[in-house]
């Protein structure tokens, strides 16, 4: 499939190029076995709006990021590995075709392609790979995905409380369990999320409830009646709240960048690497 790949001068060549454009602000990408398969841009929804990002199908990651100038400057470089990856099929909305859901523990999110081809393309590949990556490591497909976050202008109230009507004093905030968006009352509580985070994190009032629920009851398991439960707390956090993601802060005019995408292995390899 993709070994043929792996040690030529032109894979070594495409992926330099890639840490060329990110520059310091990007890791190393470069490693032994490692191939580049594909890029191509796709409309990412942030918290805000949607967003053009720069993506690329090594077999092993996903690498993205912001598009300061195209073909030459991204930056915001995130790697997720493909093994935790699980994609999701999402239906159409006026704003956006061809959409799809990349889930992962950490984070999980909506992307749509330019046409109903292109999106076909990523969803077979990326796919695949994580099928390999899986076969390769051993490892169980995973299945703790972390909610997506609702997008900031899908409601103008809170949708815990149904009361509470956001403006521009009234800010809204994410649950960082179940993605819903809520008032700063209906978020008072902080549970800790370690695959999410080492500090604890802003939750629903639902979502404290259940979680604390579901820890009680772990610990009635374990026989432990010492002390308070380690996850729970409540009122001020140890980390400040990070709604504003890196996502929402550039503020490049890079919209009209084509979208395109570009499978290195199409026409001659990618066939064979369904085989
Ligand atoms: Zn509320
Ligand atoms: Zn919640």
């Amino acid at each position: 499939m993709v070994e043929h790949l792996a040690n030529t001068e032109v894979n070594s060549q495409r992926i330099a190029a890639v840490e060329s454009c990110f520059g310091a602000s990007g890791q190393p990408l470069a490693l032994p076995g490692r191939v580049l398969l594909g890029e191509g841009v796709l409309t990412k929804e942030c918290r805000k709006k949607a967003k053009p990002r720069v993506f690329f199908l090594f077999n092993d990651i996903l690498v993205y990021g912001s598009i300061v100038l195209s073909r030459r400057r991204y930056r915001s470089q995130r790697i997720i590995p493909l093994e935790e990856v699980t994609l999701e099929p999402l239906p159409e909305t006026l704003q956006a075709k061809n959409r799809w859901m990349i889930r992962t523990a950490k984070k999980s999110f909506a992307v749509s392609a330019a046409s109903a081809t292109e999106r076909q393309e990523w969803v077979s590949h990326i796919e695949e790979c994580v099928r390999r990556q899986l076969r390769a490591t051993g490892r169980p497909p995973s299945t703790e995905h972390a909610a997506p976050w609702i997008p900031d202008k899908a409601t103008d109230i809170c949708m815990r409380c149904t009361q509470t009507r956001f403006s521009a004093l009234t800010r809204r905030h994410h649950c960082r369990q179940c993605g819903f968006v809520v008032c700063a009352e209906c978020s008072r509580a902080r549970f800790l999320l370690p695959r999410l985070s080492p500090k604890p994190l802003r939750v629903c009032s639902l979502c404290y409830r259940e979680l604390a629920a579901q820890q009680r009851a772990g610990a009635g398991e374990d026989d432990a009646g010492e002390g308070p439960p380690a996850g729970a707390g409540s009122g001020a956090s140890s980390g400040e709240d990070e709604d504003d993601s890196e996502d929402d802060k550039e503020g490049s005019g890079d919209s009209d960048w084509p979208s395109r995408v570009k499978f290195y292995a199409a026409g001659v390899s990618w066939s064979s690497f369904h085989s």
